[in-house]
């Protein structure tokens, strides 16, 4: 028997023990600070370069915080160097799961990634180190050296649609996975959320790792409530056993 192919997709809390909080979801700070949102609503980020000045400071502070992979990140990427098919799924932008080893090609970011800037203008992409060091150097609103256009992380804001190629190869890994892992999410922000009920109807077992019930947990064959830097990692070495 082959190793199977196991699917994790993680939301916003595989990162909280890596000091990232929720910004995001249905509770996230954005969410109940609408202040807050306006930073990653595309519509007044576009329209407005006081908007634009205060997200990338917000951008700045997390860049500043040096976020490292935690124990969960490490436990991912530690199943897949040790032979067995991983596949990662994520709403975060952090980059975290790239960062503990796990390679670029087998994550896919429903929702971009923070770590890269793109031109609204022209498409041309470059590190956010680099525009956040122009930030520092005393522009609050770097446009694109290029042409000359709204620069924004490569981050998906709200009002924007998920990227369909990046969606499209997610859904083709939950529907083809064994094993489909949903980590740190609520499981209640459509289309990513359906994913858990794609593969587990595409016959994946369904394991829930999250603090709260999630609208998937019925459906589940394994509900685990315990904290992710623990749970995540002990599921993980009993699946690379269960596999070998
Ligand atoms: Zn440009």
């Amino acid at each position: 028997m082959g190793k199977p192919l196991v699917a994790v997709f993680s939301g916003a809390g595989m990162s909280t023990d890596s000091g990232i909080p929720d910004y995001r979801g249905p509770q996230g700070l954005w969410r109940r600070d609408p202040d807050a949102e306006k930073l990653v609503t595309y519509e007044y980020y576009m329209a407005d370069p006081e908007i634009r000045r205060r997200s990338w400071l917000m951008r700045a502070e997390v860049w500043a915080a040096a976020p490292q992979p935690n124990a969960a990140h490490l436990a991912v990427a530690e199943l897949e160097r040790g032979g067995t098919p991983v596949r990662v799924i994520t709403q975060n932008v952090d980059g975290l799961h790239q960062l503990a080893g796990m390679p670029a090609r087998k994550v896919f970011e429903l929702h971009g990634t923070a770590r890269s800037v793109v031109c609204t203008g022209c498409g041309a992409r470059s590190e956010t180190s680099e525009v956040l060091a122009r930030v520092a150097a005393g522009e609050p609103d770097p446009p694109c050296s290029a042409c000359g256009g709204v620069l924004k992380t490569a981050t998906v804001m709200f009002g924007q649609r998920l990227d369909p190629e990046v969606l499209g190869r997610a859904m083709a890994v939950a529907k083809g996975s064994q094993v489909f892992i949903a980590v740190g999410t609520s499981l209640q922000v459509q289309p990513a959320a359906s994913l858990a009920g794609m593969a587990a109807e595409a016959g994946a077992r369904l394991i829930i790792v999250n603090a709260e019930e999630t609208p998937y947990d019925a459906l589940a064959d394994e509900v685990v409530r315990e904290p992710i830097g623990t749970a995540l990692p002990a599921l993980l070495t009993r699946i690379a056993a269960e596999g070998a």
